[in-house]
C-alpha cells in the first residue's frame, strides 16, 4: 500500500484503473487520508477558500429521480428570491470577507431567468469587481447563455456529471434528461474559459467501486479545475430514495465512502479545488472537517435567509438550517480552527490547477 500512495504522491495521473479500486476499497484510511492531506498542503497550503452559498430558488424543469426539489415533488413550497435579495446576501459575503460566492438554484432555461442571472451577476460586480468570486451552479444551459453570464461577470460554473457512467445516469434520470448533454456542456464551459467543475454523487444505489474509479479517471479526462461530490443522501419524497432507510450502518457507510472519494481524487489529480461539501456534514457533524482532512480544500457555507432554507432540500437532515449567516461565520472559523487549518479571507480561492494550465 505505502508504494502505491507514494508514488501517487509524487506524480498526478500514476494511478492505474485497479489501484484506484484498490485505495477506495481501503478499511483502514489512516494513510491514504494522511497522504491527501499532505498533497492539499503542498498545493493550497493548511488554508481553506470559503464560497458562500445562495440557494437562489427551487423552482426546477427538471425531474431527476433522486433530488429533493425535482419538478413532480408537489410538497416543496416553491419560492425564487428577488434580484435585490439575492444581491444583498452576496455583498453580505463580500464585506464579511468571503472572497466569493456561488449561486445555485433549479434548472431553468428561459430569456427571463438568463436576464434574472445577468442582472445579478452586474449588480455583483458593481462593489465586487474582479477581486470577488462568482460561481454559478444554474444547470444546463446553451453556449449562448453561457457566454452571457461570463460576459455579466461570473467566472466559474459548476455543473455535476452525477455519474460518469451512461448506464447509471439513465436509470438516476428521465429518458430526455441527456448525458451527453451534460458533458457537451462541460465541453462548452470549458471552451468558453469559465474554471470548469463537476462531481458525482457517490453510494449510489447500483454503484460500484469500479464506476466510482471511473469518476475519478473522468475528472482527469476532462481536466477538470474543481471538484465537488458528496454522498448521495436518500430522499423521501423521491423516487429512488423512497425506499432507503438511512441507518446508521448505511450513513456511516456513505461518509467513508464520500471521504475516500475525496482522498483518492486529490492523489490522483494533485492540484484542483475541491470541495468538502454539506453532504458530508448531513451524516455527520464533522463531516466538513473530516473532508478538509481527507485532502478537500474548499467550504460552502450557506449565507441564504433562514426562512428560504426549509424549501431547499435536496436530500434530508439538511444542517444549519436555522443558523443565519452570520453565527456560521463565527462556527466556520472555530471549526477550522480546530483541526488546524485557517480560511482565506478575502480572496476568490481559484483552482491552481486552472493558472497551470494557461502558463
Ligand atoms: N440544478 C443545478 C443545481 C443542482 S443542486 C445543477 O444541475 O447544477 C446541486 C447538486 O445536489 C446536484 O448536482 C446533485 O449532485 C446534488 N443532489 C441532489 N439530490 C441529492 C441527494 N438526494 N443526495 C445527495 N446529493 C444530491
Amino acid at each position: 500500500m505505502n508504494n502505491i500512495i507514494e508514488k501517487a504522491l509524487h506524480v498526478a495521473g500514476a494511478l492505474t484503473h485497479d489501484k484506484i479500486v484498490t485505495l477506495l476499497s481501503l478499511e483502514d484510511t489512516k494513510e491514504l487520508f494522511q497522504a491527501a492531506y499532505q498533497l492539499k498542503c503542498r498545493y493550497i497550503g493548511k488554508k481553506v477558500s470559503l464560497r458562500g452559498l445562495i440557494e437562489m430558488g427551487n423552482v426546477c424543469s427538471k425531474d431527476c429521480f433522486y433530488c429533493g426539489i425535482r419538478k413532480s415533488n408537489s410538497n416543496v413550497k416553491r419560492y425564487r428570491l428577488s434580484e435585490e435579495d439575492v444581491i444583498r446576501m452576496a455583498k453580505w459575503c463580500f464585506e464579511h470577507d468571503y472572497g466569493s460566492v456561488v449561486l445555485q438554484s433549479g434548472e431553468i432555461e428561459s430569456e427571463t431567468n438568463t436576464e434574472y442571472v445577468e442582472h445579478i451577476l452586474r449588480g455583483i460586480r458593481e462593489f465586487g469587481g474582479d477581486t470577488f468570486g462568482v460561481t454559478l451552479c444554474l444547470g444546463e444551459q446553451t453556449e449562448e447563455v453561457f457566454r452571457r453570464w461570463l460576459e455579466a461577470g461570473a467566472h466559474r460554473y459548476l455543473l455535476r456529471i452525477e455519474s460518469s457512467d451512461p448506464s447509471i445516469y439513465a436509470k438516476i434520470h428521465p429518458a430526455n434528461h441527456l448525458y451527453t448533454r451534460r458533458v457537451e456542456c462541460l465541453r462548452i464551459l470549458k471552451r468558453l474559459g469559465y474554471q470548469t467543475g463537476s462531481g458525482v454523487m457517490i453510494g449510489l444505489p447500483g454503484q460500484t467501486l469500479d464506476d466510482l474509479a471511473y469518476d475519478i479517471e473522468f475528472f482527469r479526462e476532462m481536466d477538470l479545475d474543481m471538484i465537488g461530490m458528496g454522498p448521495y443522501l436518500p430522499h423521501a419524497d423521491t423516487p429512488l430514495g423512497a425506499n432507503i432507510a438511512m441507518t446508521p450502518e448505511y450513513t456511516n457507510r456513505q461518509l467513508q465512502l464520500g471521504l475516500k472519494m475525496i482522498a483518492v481524487t486529490r492523489l490522483y489529480l494533485h492540484d484542483v479545488n475541491i470541495a468538502a461539501t454539506t453532504a458530508l456534514q448531513a451524516l455527520d457533524d464533522t463531516g466538513r472537517e473530516q473532508g478538509i482532512q481527507a485532502g478537500a480544500n474548499v467550504i460552502m457555507p450557506n449565507v441564504t435567509d433562514v426562512e428560504y432554507r426549509r424549501s431547499y432540500q435536496l436530500y434530508p437532515n439538511k444542517p444549519c438550517l436555522d443558523e443565519n449567516a452570520a453565527k456560521c461565520r463565527n462556527c466556520l472559523n472555530w471549526r477550522m480552527l480546530s483541526i488546524g487549518e485557517k480560511i482565506i479571507w478575502g480572496e476568490r480561492g481559484d483552482s491552481p490547477h486552472y493558472f497551470k494550465k494557461r502558463k
